[in-house]
């Protein structure tokens, strides 16, 4: 059997799909190799949210090409959903895959390894029949699988182990595909419809990783708020976490991303009830503009967005709460720009991520005119990251004199170090003094802040600051 590489892009849910082909193929006999260059055939998995991100698939796709002319590459993920044509014709990729036809990988990369020496590879595939009748199957130029059937794509659960943080917080991916159409967004196109992993799996998949001895996992979907409303038995994602905490054991869960419409009051005391939901809620606004979010086809205003917040942090008023924001939609105006850094300014968010907006072709969105500038969009860019780390500054100052209960984490640097890097419930790095094992809990008081991360010290029993945390320790 050959040995693979799977070369990742993209978000937590394109990882998620690496961990299962990753799996699929260990099941198969396949060896994964350490890097590209010593694998006979690499998988790259794209990402294509942005122009950037085809950019980067494209590049690495000929790099690996240029370093080793005899690797075999398929692509796949949502560019090679997106786009097939365009990657086929990139020197050195034997096979595109769309997330379409991606539980096909397996058998291909098997038909490839036993068939290398055959001059084609007609007859052996049964989803022959999938392939859009344009395309070829002989061996040159590179075949391509994809097509309109995302939503009978299988979810499969397996935890993302990898990758930065990973190894200490494994990501679970319980949804994917999604049944909005903001303007802008090729994700509905690439993924499909909302499909979730039956509540049981979920909780089987939690209970494995917590008796592996993993003692925070996050929960991960691309519109996490619409878990189970696929199911032929509706479950609610309240309902599924009360369920994760009653049926298993895991100390710490996370969700990673949630629309502001599903941050109910139920959700939110759901939350404040309990220390194993990590006080942490990733909202994405993308304007504080209306008129913009009503062009972005997003279905809230400002001022139910502020709402949600408020009602956060009524309710947990260390909360992290962070935000998307997308600058340069087109036709944004210097006005419309100057509301949404006013809305962020006037709201406790502790962090901001910001995205420039990039065309997507087949979006409503591409179809507009009026396209700002480039040179506009990054001085807007400019304004929103100073103003998002102005409010992670001020967040982390004002956790300077608590306890926190921290998870350390697995240290990327070789050698001894005088500190360990750590993770609060409300998603503050901390470098802890001394050195300590990872993925163990620690009540640790913050005395300081260094760069973009805060210190602390392992608080001594008896401490006037002692954690009243109840998180039960590793
Ligand atoms: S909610 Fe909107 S932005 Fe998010 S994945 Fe769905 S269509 Fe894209």
């Amino acid at each position: 059997m050959p040995t693979f590489y799977i070369e990742q892009f993209g978000c937590r849910a394109t990882q998620a799909d690496g961990a299962v082909l990753e799996r699929q193929l260990l099941d198969r006999g396949c060896t994964s190799a350490s890097e590209a260059a010593a694998a006979d055939i690499v998988v790259v998995n794209t990402c294509t949210v942005t122009a950037s991100a085809d950019a980067q698939a494209r590049d690495a796709i000929r790099k690996l090409h240029a370093a080793n002319p005899a690797i075999r590459v398929i692509v796949t993920g949502c560019y090679a959903q997106r786009a097939p044509e365009e990657l086929a014709v990139l020197p050195g990729v034997s096979w595109v895959v769309g997330n379409s036809h991606k539980p096909q990988i397996p058998a291909l990369i098997e038909a490839i390894s036993e068939m290398s020496s055959a001059s084609n590879l007609n007859g052996f595939f049964p989803a022959a029949a999938l392939v859009p009748s344009a395309m070829s199957l002989s061996p040159l130029p590179a075949k391509t699988l994809s097509g309109d059937i995302l939503e009978q794509t299988v979810l499969l659960a397996t935890p993302v182990l990898g990758g930065e943080g990973s190894h200490t917080r494994p990501t679970l991916k319980i949804q994917d595909g999604c049944n909005s159409r903001c303007s802008y967004c090729v994700i509905p196109f690439v993924r499909g419809r909302s499909r979730s992993l039956p509540p049981e799996s979920v909780i089987q998949e939690i209970r494995n990783l917590s008796e592996a001895g993993y003692q925070e996992i996050v929960l991960s979907g691309i519109n996490l708020g619409t878990y189970g409303r696929d199911l032929s038995l509706r479950v609610e994602f309240e309902d599924l976490l009360r369920r994760i905490l009653h049926e298993t054991s895991i100390v710490r869960l996370r969700i990673s991303s949630i629309e502001p419409l599903d941050v109910t009051q139920d959700l939110v005391e759901l939350f404040a009830s309990t220390d194993r939901l990590a006080q942490h809620f990733h909202i994405p606004l993308q304007s504080g503009s209306d008129r913009i979010l009503a062009a972005m086809h997003r279905w809230y205003r400002a001022e139910h967005y502020a709402r949600r917040v408020e009602l956060i942090r009524e309710r947990l008023p260390h909360a992290a709460i962070g935000a998307d924001v997308i600058t340069g939609f087109p036709g944004e105006t210097e006005d419309e720009h100057a509301a949404t850094l006013a809305f962020i300014e006037s709201l406790p968010f502790t962090y901001l991520h910001v995205f420039s907006y990039s065309k997507r072709p087949g979006t409503k969105a591409a179809t507009l005119s009026n396209p700002v500038p480039g040179a506009i969009i990054k001085r807007r860019a400019r304004e929103l990251r100073s103003l998002g780390e102005k409010k992670a500054a001020a967040f982390r100052q004002s956790q300077i004199g608590r306890t926190l209960r921290l998870l350390t984490l697995r240290s990327d640097r070789q050698g001894p170090s005088s500190a360990t890097p750590a993770l609060s419930t409300n998603y503050l790095k901390v470098r802890v003094r001394g050195t300590h094992p990872s993925n163990h809990w620690l009540d640790v008081y913050i005395s300081n802040e260094e760069g973009n991360s805060l210190l602390g010290d392992v608080a001594q029993a008896g401490w006037p600051y002692a954690s009243k945390m109840t998180c039960a320790s590793a």
